[in-house]
C-alpha cells in the first residue's frame, strides 16, 4: 500500500498530531483539521497553552543570543540546507497543502517552490547585508550605518499561504540573525508542523537549535499574548484587515514594530486598446485561481466601454469551462473554499450584489453534480457580476474572500483610475493596454496613478515574483516582505560615528567651552 502524505512527512508519528480513530471533535486542547474538498477530518492537532507559550518565548530569547553570534554567511549556509530539504520534500508538502487548504496541485507545488526560491534569495542576501558609509562633516571622523539582528520575531500567518508566508519571513529573518516564533492559522496547522520541523531539524543538525519555533493555539490564548509580548520587537502578521487593525494597535501601544500584510481588493483596468486574449487569460487566472482565496485575487474588472461587453463575454465563456473538483486531480483548476462558512459568505455576497442591482453573468452558486467522494466539499462556481450602469455596487468595495469578479465600465482613464483607487485596500493592480500614455498614466511617478503596492502592465494581479518587495498600501497595512530591501524590517539600524583624530569636533560647528 502506498504511504499517505502524512506518513511521507512523518506527521503520523509527530507527538502533537493525532490520526486515525483518535481524531474526535470537541476534545479540549485539540483542533481537528478538515479536508475542505471532502469535509472529512485529516487529523487532530494538540494545541499549545500559556505555559508552553511562555517557555517557547523564553527559549527563543536564549536561542537568539547564540544565533546572532553566527556570521551572516554561515547563517546563510543553514538556510541553503533548509532550501535543499524543501526541494526534497516539495511533492509531499505541495500535496499536504492541497489536502489541508484545497489548493490545486500546481498551486500547492508552486507555494513550496516560493519557499525554495526565498531560501535561495536569502542565501545571497546573507553575504550582502550592508549599510552605507557616509561623508562626515568633521575632520578625521568616519560615519556609517550598520544593520544588526533584531531579536526573536513573531510571525502570524493566514490560512491561504500555509507555507510560503512563513518562509518569506523566516528565511530572511534567519539570515538577518533573528529567530522566529511562528503562529500559523488553525485552519492549516499540519503544513506548519511539517514545514517548521524541516527547518528546525536542519538548523539543529548544523548546531543551531531553537532558531525556528512553532506555537499553535487559539487567538485569545496564544496569538494575542504573543502580540503583546515586549520580548518580540517585531510582529509580522498576514491576514484580514480586521486582524491587522487589532495587531497594529496592540503592537503600537508597546511601541513595538509591526509588519502588516492584509487584505486586498484588487482591480484590473482593461483599456480600449488592450490585447483581449492576453487580458482574458490573465484575468481568469487572477480571479478564479486559488478559488479566489489569494490576497492578490482579481476582484474588480474595470473595462473601457468599447471592450467591456467583449471581455465579459470571453470571461463568462471561460468560466463555463473551468474544471471544478478535487484539487489533487490533474486538470482541476478550481478547488474548494476553505470552510462551509466561506461558502455561505460567498452566497451572501452574491445575494447582496443582486440586491444592489448587479447582474450575475456567470456562476454564483454552489457547485453541484460533483463525484460522491467530494460531495461534502466546499465547492462553488466562480462568479462574474456586472455592476449596474451607475457603477454603484457597494459590495464590491469589500474583500469577499471567494471567487467573485465585479465588472465596471468607464469612458475616460481618469474615471477608471478613480474607480480603481476608490477602495480601502491597496495591494495589487494591473492595466492592459498597448498605449504608452495609458500605462505611464497608471504608473505615474507623481503617485496619481495606481495607489497600490504592486502595479503591473499587461499582467494580472496574482503571482508576484519574490525578487521585488511585496505588500500594499492603505488598509493593506503598508508592510513589505520578500525581496528588494524588505530585509531591513528584520534588523535594526545603527548609525556609527568614529573619531579617529585627537580633537573634539562637534557637529554643526558648535563650540562648547573653548
Ligand atoms: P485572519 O485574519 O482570519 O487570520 C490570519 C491570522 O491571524 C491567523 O493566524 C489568525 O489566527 C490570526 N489572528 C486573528 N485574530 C488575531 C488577533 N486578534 N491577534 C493575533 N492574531 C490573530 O485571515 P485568514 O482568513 O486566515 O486569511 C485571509 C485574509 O488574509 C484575507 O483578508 C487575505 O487578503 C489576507 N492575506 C493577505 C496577504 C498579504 O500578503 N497581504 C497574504 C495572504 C492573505
Amino acid at each position: 500500500m502506498s504511504m499517505t502524505v502524512l506518513e511521507r512527512l512523518g506527521l503520523d508519528r509527530h507527538p502533537r498530531v493525532v490520526t486515525g480513530q483518535g481524531v474526535k471533535h470537541g476534545v479540549a486542547g485539540q483542533v481537528v483539521v478538515t479536508n475542505p474538498a471532502t469535509g472529512r477530518p485529516i487529523a487532530a492537532v494538540i494545541l499549545d497553552d500559556e505555559r508552553t507559550r511562555e517557555s517557547v518565548v523564553a527559549e527563543s530569547c536564549e536561542a537568539f543570543r547564540a544565533w546572532r553570534e553566527v556570521p551572516a554567511p554561515a547563517r546563510g549556509q543553514v538556510v541553503r540546507a533548509i532550501g535543499d530539504e524543501f526541494r526534497r520534500h516539495k511533492e509531499a508538502l505541495g500535496e499536504l497543502i492541497s489536502l489541508e487548504v484545497g489548493k490545486i496541485r500546481q498551486e500547492g507545488l508552486g507555494e513550496v517552490q516560493e519557499t525554495i526560491d526565498i531560501a535561495d534569495y536569502a542565501v545571497g542576501l546573507s553575504r550582502t547585508l550592508s549599510g552605507p558609509v557616509l561623508q562626515s562633516e568633521r575632520p578625521r571622523h568616519r560615519l556609517y550605518e550598520q544593520w544588526l539582528p533584531l531579536g526573536p520575531i513573531g510571525v502570524i500567518s493566514a490560512f491561504n499561504f500555509p507555507n510560503a508566508v512563513w518562509a518569506w519571513n523566516a528565511m530572511i529573518a534567519a539570515v538577518c540573525g533573528d529567530v522566529v516564533i511562528w503562529k500559523p492559522s488553525l485552519l492549516a496547522p499540519l503544513t506548519a508542523i511539517a514545514s517548521n520541523a524541516i527547518a528546525e531539524r536542519v538548523s539543529a543538525e548544523m548546531g543551531h537549535p531553537g532558531v525556528f519555533r512553532l506555537l499553535i493555539g487559539t487567538d485569545t490564548q496564544i496569538a494575542e499574548s504573543l502580540v503583546e509580548d515586549r520580548r518580540l520587537p517585531l510582529i509580522s502578521a498576514t491576514g484580514s484587515c480586521r486582524m491587522g487593525r487589532r495587531v497594529g494597535e496592540v503592537v503600537a501601544r508597546r511601541l513595538g514594530r509591526s509588519l502588516l500584510e492584509l487584505g486586498g481588493n484588487n482591480a484590473v483596468i482593461v483599456h480600449s486598446d488592450a490585447d483581449l486574449d492576453l487580458a482574458a487569460r490573465s484575468i481568469l487566472f487572477g480571479a478564479v485561481g486559488t478559488a479566489g482565496q489569494r490576497c492578490t485575487t482579481t476582484r474588480r474588472l474595470i473595462a473601457h466601454e468599447s471592450v467591456a461587453a467583449e471581455i465579459t463575454r470571453r470571461l463568462a465563456e471561460a468560466y463555463g469551462k473551468v474544471a471544478i473538483g478535487d484539487p489533487l486531480n490533474e486538470g482541476t483548476l478550481v478547488g474548494p473554499l476553505i470552510t462551509p462558512a466561506a461558502v455561505e459568505t460567498f452566497l451572501a455576497a452574491i445575494r447582496r450584489a443582486r440586491d444592489e442591482g448587479g447582474e450575475v453573468v456567470a456562476g454564483g452558486e454552489r457547485a453541484s453534480g460533483l463525484p460522491t467522494e467530494i460531495a461534502g466539499g466546499n465547492f462553488v462556481r466562480p462568479a462574474i457580476v456586472r455592476a449596474p450602469s451607475s457603477n454603484r455596487l457597494p459590495i464590491a468595495l469589500e474583500e469577499t474572500f471567494a471567487p467573485i469578479l465585479y465588472v465596471f465600465t468607464y469612458r475616460t482613464l481618469d474615471e477608471a483610475l478613480a474607480m480603481h483607487n476608490g477602495v480601502d485596500q491597496g495591494l495589487a493592480s494591473g492595466i492592459f493596454t498597448d498605449s504608452l500614455a495609458a500605462s505611464e498614466t497608471f504608473l505615474s511617478v507623481t503617485g496619481s496613478g495606481s495607489d497600490c503596492g504592486l502595479a503591473y502592465v499587461n499582467l494580472g494581479t496574482s503571482g508576484a515574483e519574490i525578487g521585488g518587495a511585496f505588500g500594499g498600501e492603505k488598509d493593506t497595512g503598508g508592510g513589505r516582505e520578500s525581496g528588494s530591501d524588505s530585509w531591513k524590517a528584520y534588523m535594526r539600524r545603527q548609525t556609527v560615528a568614529v573619531n579617529h583624530g585627537k580633537q573634539l569636533a562637534l557637529a554643526q560647528g558648535i563650540r562648547f567651552g573653548e
